[in-house]
């Protein structure tokens, strides 16, 4: 009995409390930006050597700067394609090592096995050490918005169903235009080997983004970095003058 009020406690503190701060009431991470009309398209679990390379070429003919919301371990295989993501001019962020859940792990090992460790192999590999962070799944545990707090954690505030089956039966464009707004933060994958997505899922996400692209141009959105939506990469960025800046 006291087992099962141990685990009901761990469960309650580890998992909920934080589900509640972060995902419902949006403490201690950012899901949206809130300048003008501009949007961020954000990529996940890359990069990765099949769909990375085509997305990447799809950015650059539109003209379009992204962020790259990489898993260390795979950075660390690909750093040709790190290079590549960097020289564009995207910006990058961190996905933890290899795509595991918070909830699984402690803070302390979160820290430094997968976001640390994620941070010196990119900076190894492109110069620049990156400062924000997506934990998989949007999943944290209360102790790592204490253990993390160096870093900025961005989640997001249009999901685009793209790396299942669903992502089959509405198309992308809808999908996303349904939940656009000013200030959007758009999560998408460039990978399909992660558990529970298609692996032929990103190709078609990247087959219907160019129309996407379009659409929003003509609605007037500008589509930029994270960092640059949320105003970092001007020096005036932090967590709490971004809520009273509108426009
Ligand atoms: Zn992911």
């Amino acid at each position: 009995m006291a087992i099962v009020s141990l685990l009901l406690l761990f469960v309650f503190v580890y998992m909920i409390i934080p589900y509640v701060i972060t995902r419902i009431w949006g403490l201690g991470v950012t899901m949206r930006g809130r300048r003008g009309r501009q949007i961020a398209f954000t990529f996940d679990d890359g990069p990765d050597p099949l769909h990375t390379p085509k997305l990447l070429d799809l950015l650059k003919k539109k003209r379009i700067k992204a962020t790259f919301f990489v898993l260390g371990g795979k950075a660390e295989r690909h750093p040709e394609l790190m290079r590549r993501i960097h020289r564009e001019g995207h910006q990058i962020g961190i996905h933890n090592y290899s795509h595991l859940p918070n909830w699984l792990m402690s803070p302390r090992h979160i820290r430094n096995k997968h976001v640390r460790r994620s941070a010196d192999i990119i900076e190894r590999i492109t110069g620049e050490r990156p400062t924000f962070y997506r934990p998989p799944w949007g999943i944290l545990n209360l102790g790592d918005l204490f253990a993390l707090r160096k870093y900025r954690i961005v989640l997001w505030s249009v999901m685009g169903w793209d790396w299942g089956k669903k992502s089959r039966n509405k198309p992308l464009k809808e999908r996303i235009l349904d939940q656009l707004e000013p200030g959007s933060i758009i999560l998408l994958h460039d990978s399909g080997d992660t558990w529970g997505a298609e692996p032929d899922a990103p190709g078609r996400m990247i087959a219907s983004l160019e129309e996407v692209l379009d659409t929003v141009h003509i609605q007037g959105y500008k589509c930029v970095r994270a960092d640059e939506l949320l105003h970092k990469r001007d020096g005036l960025s932090n967590e709490f003058s971004e809520g009273f800046r509108v426009g």
